[in-house]
């Protein structure tokens, strides 16, 4: 009846379960609310902001915050609308009719849909069977397309695994494209391509204000890379499109970045509790992890959602996802969110195997 854009009709739409969990554990977010300072200072600041006029159009104030941290330019910096819109944007920018996309497989859900929206083809490198990303196979399939983008998620997204940086160096040796290294849970592995920026024009790091610095629902992610790439990004993107308060949000937040620290610490030693936890329940496999979340494995995973959804605990289910069969993953919460959800694994499995 319409008539819509072409190649519109193979497109899925991004879709989570918007269940009103009492224990939110499907989405990757930070557990808990701001530290203390955080909380005043971003009050103070939004309360502080003149509505009435439009955001800094350059967005200079936060691009030299994060280009002095990192002891580049701002012009090295691109702001996006989450880094979502960023991984669009660089899809716009790379790729178009006929061009190829590399993309690793499983790994974050919306890359190909990127693709395609950029008119462009994904061409999906498969994980190895424990998981890992081989970067010969990454290489090859740049190379064979040739392709005119690499995206890499690290650590990926559903799996949580870490590629080691010889590997993201050895893509970048051998790949003659952009690599794009997706960053969003770079702050709980303790590893980032961001040292690789100076020997590697090539390459592109994403990050996001969403996960360790718990600003999901502002929306802000920013990618790093060379200032002719970062011109080139900033065409495809709208003006205005990241709103005052979020930019005033995300500043604040790089401010007082240091105060974040102890609760990413608490994350990672929950995350190696609930593993620990998890890994001991018979008929459970739990992949090691560098995120604030856990992917694991069980046969009964369709029931066990269920179950867990009854009580009110919402993880995100993978297990019809190709590649995943059988695979659930749950985000690390507070050491109490946690704690429920580990109580409630085991008595689901405690009422299917009475010993
Ligand atoms: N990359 C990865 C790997 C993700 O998991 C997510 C969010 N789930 C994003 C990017 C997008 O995050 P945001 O747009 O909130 O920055």
């Amino acid at each position: 009846m319409f008539r819509f854009r072409e190649g519109l009709e193979i497109l899925k739409g991004y879709r989570a379960e918007e269940g009103a969990w009492r224990i939110k554990l499907d989405a990757n977010e930070r557990a808990g609310r701001f530290p203390a300072a955080v909380e005043e200072a971003l009050r103070a600041r939004l309360a502080a902001l003149a509505l009435n006029r439009y955001p800094e159009m350059s967005q200079q104030r936060l691009k030299g915050k994060i280009a002095a941290g990192l002891g580049l330019k701002p012009e090295n910096v691109v702001i996006g609308n989450g880094s979502s819109e960023l991984l669009a944007a660089l899809c716009h920018t790379f790729g178009g009719a006929g061009r190829k996309i590399v993309v690793p497989s499983p790994s974050f859900s919306m890359y190909p849909v990127y693709c395609q929206l950029a008119d462009s083809q994904p061409v999906r490198v498969a994980l190895e069977d424990d998981f890992t990303l081989a970067p010969d196979k990454v290489a090859a399939a740049a190379q064979d397309g040739p392709a005119s983008l690499v995206l890499v998620c690290n650590p990926n997204n559903p799996t949580g695994g870490l590629t080691p940086a010889a590997a993201i160096e050895q893509i970048l040796r051998d790949v003659d494209c952009p690599v794009a290294v997706d960053e969003a849970y770079g702050e709980f592995s303790g590893q980032s391509a961001l040292d690789l920026m100076a020997k590697y024009p090539r390459l592109i790091v994403v990050r996001t204000f969403s996960k360790a610095y718990g600003l999901a629902g502002a929306r802000v992610g920013y990618a790093v890379m060379a200032e002719e790439i970062a011109r080139a990004v900033e065409k495809v993107l709208l003006p205005y499109h990241v709103n005052a308060l979020s930019l005033a949000a995300a500043e604040t937040v790089f401010d007082l970045a240091g105060e974040f620290g102890p609760g990413l610490a608490e994350t990672v030693a929950e995350r190696e509790r609930l593993a620990a936890g998890l890994g001991g329940i018979r008929g459970v496999t739990v992949f090691p992890s560098a995120t604030n979340f856990l992917l694991f494995r069980t046969a009964p995973a369709a029931e066990l959602v269920q179950e867990l959804a009854a009580k009110g605990i919402g993880i995100r289910d993978f297990s019809r996802t190709p590649g995943l069969a059988g695979c659930l993953r749950v985000t690390i919460g507070t050491s109490a969110e946690n704690a429920a959800f580990l109580a409630a694994v085991r008595d689901f499995f405690q009422g299917r195997c009475p010993s």
